[in-house]
């Protein structure tokens, strides 16, 4: 009794909850099939490990902000053509990241960016990677806020920590002059030092509505593009499609 008991006190002081929570479990298979000294330790460990495991996925991503429904489970690949099928089963590899390369992927609304780069993130991060999702306007909002606090360049290095942001709805607001320019710095210092994978609505031939000054904008794009992978997801609207058939099947 006093053995288990020390046992348990162990393994929580340990923080080994996995086999707090199996061993007793394992030691009787141990005994029953039987297991060898090693394999009843590996035993052992793999449900220490696996535990661990869960538990920092879901922490991943709680702290991602991902739209956690927009998943591959609820994704169609069917829809999408061959070639950006190719390219998102690259992009789930996770190499990009290693590489620091960014992801654009544009198309009209309803088409679904959002959806495909959550079910991309939501893959990286059972990976290993971090991952955080933000829309535009909000990322803008923050950069903004912690300028007039002066602590734009602590933002910068707290957001430096995920392999990748996820910037949805890039350029989806009109932009004051001051926002296009945190925005700007924003991706000039993680060019080269992080992936950026964002969507958006507007290709880069109306960019300057978005930095408003030509030059500012080309290098804008010269730095996203530079190492980049690109996605144009030239579909028809999934919501409208979906309304449609109803419509149809109603009649
Ligand atoms: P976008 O960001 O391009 O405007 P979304 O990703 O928000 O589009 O997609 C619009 C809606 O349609 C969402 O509810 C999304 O889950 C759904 N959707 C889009 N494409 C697909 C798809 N291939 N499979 C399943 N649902 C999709
Ligand atoms: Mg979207």
């Amino acid at each position: 009794m006093q053995l288990k008991k020390d046992i348990v006190r162990y393994l929580r002081e340990l923080r080994l909850v996995g086999i707090k929570d199996f061993y007793e479990e394992i030691a009787i298979q141990a005994v029953q099939e039987p297991l060898s000294y090693e394999r009843f330790l590996y035993e052992l460990l793999q449900k220490e490990y696996e535990r661990r495991e869960n538990n920092r996925i879901h922490r991943y991503l709680r702290e991602s902000c991902l739209p956690l429904e927009k998943s591959f489970q609820t994704f169609d690949m069917n829809r999408l053509p061959g070639k950006i099928v190719q390219q998102t089963k690259v992009l789930a590899e996770g190499f990009f990241l290693e590489q620091k390369e960014n992801v654009l992927v544009f198309g009209n609304p309803g088409s679904g960016k959002t959806h495909l780069v959550s079910a991309i993130g939501q893959e990286l991060i059972h990976k290993g990677k971090k991952i955080y999702f933000i829309l535009c306007y909000r990322l803008v909002q923050e950069l903004i806020k912690a300028k007039q606090e002066l602590t734009l360049s602590k933002i910068i290095g707290k957001l430096s920590k995920y392999d990748a942001i996820i910037i949805d709805e890039f350029g989806y607001v009109q932009q004051s002059r001051e926002e296009m320019e945190v925005l700007f710095t924003f991706l000039a210092e993680r060019y080269e030092r992080g992936s950026i994978m964002l969507t958006s609505n507007l290709p880069f031939s109306q960019w300057e509505k978005i930095f408003k000054d030509p030059m500012v904008t080309a290098a804008a794009i010269d730095r996203l593009v530079h190492h980049s992978m690109i996605l144009e997801l030239n579909l028809s609207s999934y919501r409208m499609e979906k309304a449609k058939q109803k419509q149809s099947q109603t009649k």
